[in-house]
């Protein structure tokens, strides 16, 4: 079985992200490899807790991977912060031909982009893919699944995740894919306060979620306790409709938000001002201008750094994704960008980034918790990735061990779902398995 086979079995998908199957990033033609591991939000220590306990595990995924698409180096990327905490050093080298790459404290370093540049100095093409620039990324958790399934095949069924925002201390933790945050946080001693929400993610681009019923999926990086009255809540819990009438009779178009995007920063042609003034003056759209939209990363920059009006570039530019997902439409250019002169002078440090989002206080390096949780039940998305929702190969009633398949990949993007614990089914309708142990 080829690598590419073993990381689709094994259901392996973006630790950290939007939950893309890795076995796509696998190409001919690079001559790089990146692991991922810059923690690109504040208050999320899962990758310096991977990197502290499962070094080799990471490492022996990214040889996987360079042994297999000859790949001749690999650099694992790490904010200074961490490498300090580390006791490395810039430049370290980790194994053979893998070496230790310190990047700056910015945001949004972890954007595949954005990392690329700093990393290689290389720029990928506006709507391109990085292998194009000879580049793949993996997170390090990832990483680390990769190399479990290269071993022996090992699916994931696990995963690691922060506990943080207003609780004690911040936790980093290992559960079952598909654990209920409710019973996670009663195994923890972690309780919500009222006025609070819950995020599945970074304060930037987490997302809240109903925390009483939500479980623990295969991209949960974090999960944050925060509460509703500072900025990075408040927008997240502004609507579309109040984002749109700020838009008309709000934005001066002094162009900040553009100026600071740090994708126009790296000469991509989005420019959120201009998509904020399409909303009012319908002349400025062109189709180009509109299919922009998906270069861009979601870091939120606009809307919290850089409008000093209350607009949100950000949540226009979400809408025009929506529709141009529907339209199968995407931006593609034809030739090379090059970043701005000024993108030195303008990026944005991660501590202010913090200070703008108000979860500065919140900021304590987090702690492995060795507890292991053993839930009573789990439940098992049928999407928890780009791509067609998985098959269910189980029924109600049957039994189900740990790592055993209980979906199969649907045709073209797509993963299996594997049982995260031994049990019985008890549930398989079309968005979801429930398996509780018995
Ligand atoms: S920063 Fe705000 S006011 Fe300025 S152009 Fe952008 S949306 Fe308009
Ligand atoms: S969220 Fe705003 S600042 Fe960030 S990439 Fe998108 S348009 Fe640019």
């Amino acid at each position: 079985m080829t690598l590419k086979d073993t990381l689709r079995e094994a259901g392996i998908v973006g630790a950290g992200g939007a939950g893309f199957p890795s076995y796509m990033k696998l190409a001919e033609g690079a001559d790089t490899l990146l692991i991922n591991a810059v923690e690109c939000e504040p208050l999320l220590y899962t990758d310096y807790i991977l990197l502290r306990e499962r070094m080799p595990h990471i490492l022996r995924g990214a040889a996987a991977v360079m042994k297999e698409y000859h790949i001749p180096r690999a650099m694992v990327c790490m904010k200074q912060h961490t490498v300090e905490a580390l006791g490395l050093e810039d430049g370290a080298e980790l194994a053979a031909h893998v070496t230790l790459k310190q990047l700056p404290n910015v945001y949004p370093m972890g954007d595949e982009i954005s990392m690329i540049y700093e990393a290689t100095g290389r720029v990928v093409r506006p709507g391109a893919l990085p292998i194009t620039a000879g580049v793949i990324v993996f997170n390090a958790e990832t990483a680390c699944n990769i190399a479990y399934a290269a071993k022996n095949g090992t699916p994931v069924t696990d995963k690691w995740l922060t506990i943080g925002g207003a609780v004690e201390k911040p936790l980093v933790v290992c559960c079952p894919v598909g654990t209920t945050v409710r019973e996670l946080f009663a195994f923890y001693g972690i309780t919500v306060p009222e006025e609070h929400v819950v995020l599945d993610g970074g304060p930037s681009m987490g997302k809240i979620i109903p925390w009483q019923t939500a479980v623990v999926r295969k991209n949960t990086k974090a999960l944050l306790i925060l509460p509703k009255n500072i900025p990075a809540v408040v927008s997240k819990m502004t609507g579309i409709k109040a984002a749109i009438n700020r838009c008309g009779s709000n934005c001066c178009q002094c162009t900040r938000c553009t100026d600071m995007c740090p994708r126009n920063l790296l000469g991509y042609p989005l420019e959120p001002h201009r998509m904020v003034r399409s909303v009012t003056t319908v002349a400025e759209v062109s189709p180009e201008m509109v299919k922009a939209a998906t270069l861009c990363c979601g870091c939120g920059i606009c809307e919290l750094a850089a409008c000093c009006q209350g607009i949100s570039p950000k949540m226009i530019i979400d809408e025009f994704k929506k529709i141009l997902a529907k339209n199968k439409l995407r931006y593609v250019a034809e030739e090379d960008v090059t970043p701005s002169p000024d993108r030195a002078y303008r990026v944005l440090p991660s501590d202010r980034w913090a200070s703008l989002l108000g979860v500065s206080a919140y900021d304590k390096r987090g702690e492995r918790d060795n507890r292991v949780i053993s839930p009573e039940a789990v439940t098992i998305y049928l999407s928890q990735h780009i791509g067609a929702p998985s098959l269910p190969l189980v029924k109600e009633g049957d039994t189900v061990t740990k790592g055993q398949p209980v979906a199969a990949a649907a045709e073209g993007l797509s993963v299996p779902q594997h049982a995260s614990i031994d049990g019985q089914v008890t549930l398989v309708d079309h968005e979801k398995i429930i398996i509780e142990r018995v």
